[in-house]
């Protein structure tokens, strides 16, 4: 234990995800003892993440502007969405370049032991999307785990009654995996070999 605000900044380092005592204690270290750290910068931009950042009203990706970067290109594919649970794995898809339409972001995924289910997910926006017969095919892309197949199962049966294609990624992702951490070779050719549901 330190002393008031280094132990404060190690404490508030630690909370944060993925990162454990040590680690929070390294960068709080690292911070006090590098003058060159621009702690004003870092500041800011938290300051300026929460307030600008929202998310997209049609995707549900993050966004500076009312509609993300994505849904306002008139170069992607209005007529394919990837189904995605987090706005993290909007960011890993797009590393691949396999994929040239557009995006829904779920916001997490199917789980009845964490108490989530379809209506706590951006499921009636997708309906809403899909209901003016552009879209021709939905990916699902959900992770290849437990909540992620659950969600993938409901999605494609919700979808069963409308017109649509409806694809799965191939295999060959890490099971029990998150999508995010896929590398961008494994996660391209899952693109390439998806499925029909
Ligand atoms: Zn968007």
């Amino acid at each position: 234990m330190y002393d008031g605000i280094v132990q404060d900044l190690i404490d508030e380092f630690g909370r944060l995800p993925g990162i454990g005592p040590k680690s929070a204690q390294r960068i709080t270290f690292h911070i006090l003892q590098t003058p060159a750290f621009d702690v004003s910068r870092l500041s800011q931009l938290l300051a300026e993440v929460r307030e600008k950042v929202r998310f997209c009203e049609i995707c549900g990706n993050v966004s500076e502007q009312d509609r993300c970067s994505i849904c306002r290109d008139p170069r992607r594919n209005p007529q394919v969405i990837c189904v995605v649970e987090d706005a993290k794995d909007v960011a890993a898809i797009e590393r691949t370049r396999e994929f040239r339409g557009l995006y829904h972001v779920l916001g997490g995924a199917i789980s009845p032991i964490d108490g989530v289910g379809p209506d706590d997910l951006r499921v009636a926006e997708l309906m809403t999307r899909l209901a003016d017969g552009t879209v021709q095919e939905v990916i699902i892309a959900t992770n290849p785990n437990l909540e992620g197949e659950a969600t993938a199962t409901y999605l494609s049966r919700l979808l069963l009654s409308l017109q649509i294609r409806v694809t799965r990624l191939a295999s060959g992702l890490p099971v029990g995996g998150d999508l995010e951490y896929a590398d961008e070779v494994t996660l391209g050719r899952a693109f390439e070999g998806r499925r029909t549901l």
